[in-house]
């Protein structure tokens, strides 16, 4: 039996086949999700006895790290393995200015959406993540580096709304478990439409990002094949049932490439798209990951794009790069070595 990933009142019934009080539940939960341990024998406050009663059915993980990789700026890159040998990448990214500590979760092994920009999509879909899959990244980076994560955005590689259940359970332990905010948990997504509008219908705090790319339906067709079954005219009302139902802002994601949709044209055509959403704006420079005519944007149209944008009155960010010197694009690592 596998610890990690139990929730309180699992961990009580298990105490109570053993025998033991719901106190004990309590300092296996604080072992696991605070102090997160990888092993019982770490558990110093239980009884050397308890432990080996413990140990002869139970064990905290079998996740492993196969690949680490530490960037200069801070950023933590981790290649997980599971039991069956199946691997996902998760990210800590630290923000000087800031003491938060951000996991980006991967939600499937692979992914089926297959964005010509993205290297996990060239590799295919391979399987979902159970949602102890999905915890279990964030409890590695907290056993490896000893610090506690702060926010969690499912951005890794997979499509977390085709994977809906287990991110949801998953969500819901980073809550109720590890303590962390649902404020402080975002879920992405290429616009699965009847994900957000099952998203829509729950009392949830977090944020949605969408990952839009484009300003219209032909160039959007040209990076995200999923644009067929969900046209972005679409994904756009059930963003406005969304924020209607939720009244929480959404954040549209948007890969900068240059001479393909970081033009001034494209701007004006983003921002009149995007006028009657309540939404804030991430703008991200394309970094060239894979095999592909894509590049980088230059740091004048990326100032222009951002100005034409902010000048339709929303609020526009330029996401920092991290771990430039790593493999920290969505996909590398696990290409390199899976
Ligand atoms: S960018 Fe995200 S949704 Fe698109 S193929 Fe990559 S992992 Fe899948």
């Amino acid at each position: 039996m596998i610890l990690a990933g139990m929730t309180l009142e699992e961990l009580e019934n298990l105490m109570a086949e053993l025998k033991a009080t719901k106190f004990r539940a309590k300092q296996i939960h604080n072992w696991i999700y605070t102090k997160s341990v990888s092993t019982i024998d770490e558990m110093t406050n239980l009884s050397k006895d308890f432990r080996e009663q413990l140990k002869s059915i139970a064990q905290v993980t079998e996740t492993k790290i196969k690949v680490k990789q530490v960037s200069k700026d801070g950023t933590i890159k981790y290649l997980v393995e599971y039991p069956d040998g199946e691997c996902v990448e998760t990210v800590l990214m630290r923000f000087d200015n800031r003491a938060n500590l951000t996991a980006c979760v991967s939600s499937q092994v692979g992914c089926a959406v297959n964005c010509s920009f993205c290297a996990t999509g060239k590799g295919g879909f391979k399987r979902n993540l159970t949602y102890k899959e999905i915890i279990e990244q964030v409890l590695t980076i907290q056993r490896d580096t000893g610090l506690k994560v702060t926010n969690i955005v499912f951005m890794g590689q997979g499509e977390p709304l085709l994977n809906f259940d287990n991110v949801l359970k998953a969500l819901e332990i980073f809550n109720n478990d590890f303590q962390i905010g649902q404020r402080r948990i975002t879920i992405s997504t290429s616009g699965i439409i009847p994900g957000i509008k099952r998203l829509a219908d729950m009392d949830l705090q977090s944020t949605l990002a969408i990952s839009l790319h484009a300003s219209n339906h032909e160039l959007r067709k040209k990076l995200m094949p999923i644009e067929e079954k969900y046209p972005i005219d679409n994904v756009k009302q059930a963003l406005k049932e969304y924020v209607d139902k939720t009244g929480r802002r959404i954040t549209v994601e948007y890969i900068l490439i240059h001479g393909f949709n970081d033009t001034q044209t494209v701007a004006k055509e983003l921002a009149y798209f995007l006028k009657d959403l309540k939404c804030n704006i991430n703008l991200i420079p394309y970094n060239s990951v894979i095999e592909n005519d894509y590049k980088k944007p230059t740091g004048t149209d990326i100032m222009k794009f951002k100005y034409l944008l902010e000048h339709s009155g929303k609020k526009v960010t330029v996401r920092l790069e991290r771990g430039a010197d790593i493999d920290a694009a969505c996909g590398q690592l696990r290409g390199k070595r899976g």
